[in-house]
């Protein structure tokens, strides 16, 4: 069998759900996992996660296979429903829904359901992606406030800056949002991931923990509050050949790396039809055995290759690590021109899923 595995550690996982809660022990929690928890496989990730206050994803496809596993909890649509015929289904399975332009305000107005909906009404308060204007805010709120199918009213915003720290962008964001829902008496919700770690003013009734909920850092490593986080998925795989390369010789395609020295080659099974991204540069770090060392020659699509120099005694077999404990996503991702994001929510089926309670 191809060597090739994700790894993924659920200690991990609810060590870093419970982290977020620790931060903000008075709010309420929407674990997000959209996007088949970035990679980690949703349904798994959502029941090692049975404690979680509610979960966020990005479509009703995404809510309906979680309903479908049993998944009992709250679960938001964060961009709502993509056309009215989805509402009488998000009634009748009691989705909460992202309200963010006035088309999904019309079609809840005129919509006929059984039940009416909890909705999570969007202020754009300078992401200027998703969200109604702080101008527009009394108007569609009043209108949503006296929609019958309208059962309860969280306001929420998205920040487009909170990974920098000090950035004036996030204060004036978090200032627009109080002045757009001065006076409504409803919960709110506005921090992302970087934002609980990293603003604590924006822990307010309810947090949105994502891309540290899987152990990557959207801030500083070296960041008291990112130092807690603990890898989910470990991406290995094993060398499946070792050669030696004199001076002058090159590897891959390319020959993007010429050896200066005599060098010990190993050939991982992994590449990027994997999700391993091709766009790492030479000296982008992996792990064989634990130790670290780094990537030589262009990842290709089913193998890539790595310096054995430090560790001499290396064999085909021997486990390497793309990321997890020992190279962080975030290293890989710094030398790919990405971020964990992409690299976590890239890993192709080829690669299974390995579950370790
Ligand atoms: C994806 C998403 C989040 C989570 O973002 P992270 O940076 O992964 O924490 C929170 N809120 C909304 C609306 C999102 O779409």
């Amino acid at each position: 069998m191809r060597p090739a595995r994700a790894c993924i550690n659920l200690k991990a996982l609810r060590h870093n759900y419970h982290y977020a809660k620790s931060l903000a022990p008075h709010s309420k929690a929407a674990a997000i996992i959209k996007a088949n928890a970035y990679g980690h496989g949703a349904v798994v990730v959502a029941r090692a996660l049975y404690d979680a206050d509610a979960f966020g994803v990005a479509c009703i496809e995404e809510a309906l296979e979680l309903r479908e596993s049993g998944i009992t909890q709250p679960i938001v649509l964060l961009e709502g429903v993509f056309t009215p015929d989805e509402l009488p289904l998000a009634a009748r399975y009691q989705f909460m829904i992202a309200v963010h332009n006035v088309e999904q305000v019309e079609w809840l107005e005129q919509a006929q359901l059984t039940q009416p909906l909890a909705i999570w009404f969007k202020i754009d308060t300078g992401m200027h992606r998703l969200g109604f204007a702080p101008e527009q805010v009394p108007a569609f709120y009043a209108r949503l406030k006296a929609c019958a199918n309208v059962a309860a009213i969280t306001l929420m915003t998205h920040f487009a800056r909170a990974d920098e720290v000090d950035c004036s962008a996030t204060e004036q964001q978090i200032a627009r949002f109080k002045t757009a829902t001065q006076g409504i008496q409803a919960p709110v919700s506005i921090a992302n991931s970087p934002a609980t770690l990293m603003w604590p003013s924006t822990r307010l009734d309810w947090i949105r923990p994502g891309i540290m909920l899987y152990g990557a850092t959207p801030v500083a490593e070296d960041l008291p509050e990112s130092k807690a986080l603990q890898p989910v998925m470990t991406l290995e795989s094993a060398l499946i050949s070792v050669r030696e390369l004199g001076v002058g010789e090159s590897i891959g395609y390319g020959a993007r790396f010429t050896c200066e020295q005599p060098t010990r080659v190993g050939v991982v099974a992994m590449g990027y039809a994997d999700g391993y991204p091709r766009h790492a540069v030479n000296g982008t770090p992996v792990a064989v055995n634990g130790v670290r060392t780094r990537i030589i020659g262009r990842v290709s699509m089913d193998m890539l290759t790595v310096d054995l120099t430090p560790l001499p005694t290396a064999k085909v077999g021997d486990r390497v690590e793309l990321w997890g404990n020992t190279v962080r996503a975030n290293e890989v991702a710094a030398h790919s021109q990405t971020i964990a994001y992409t690299l976590f929510t890239g890993v192709t089926r080829r690669v299974p899923l390995v579950y370790q309670s």
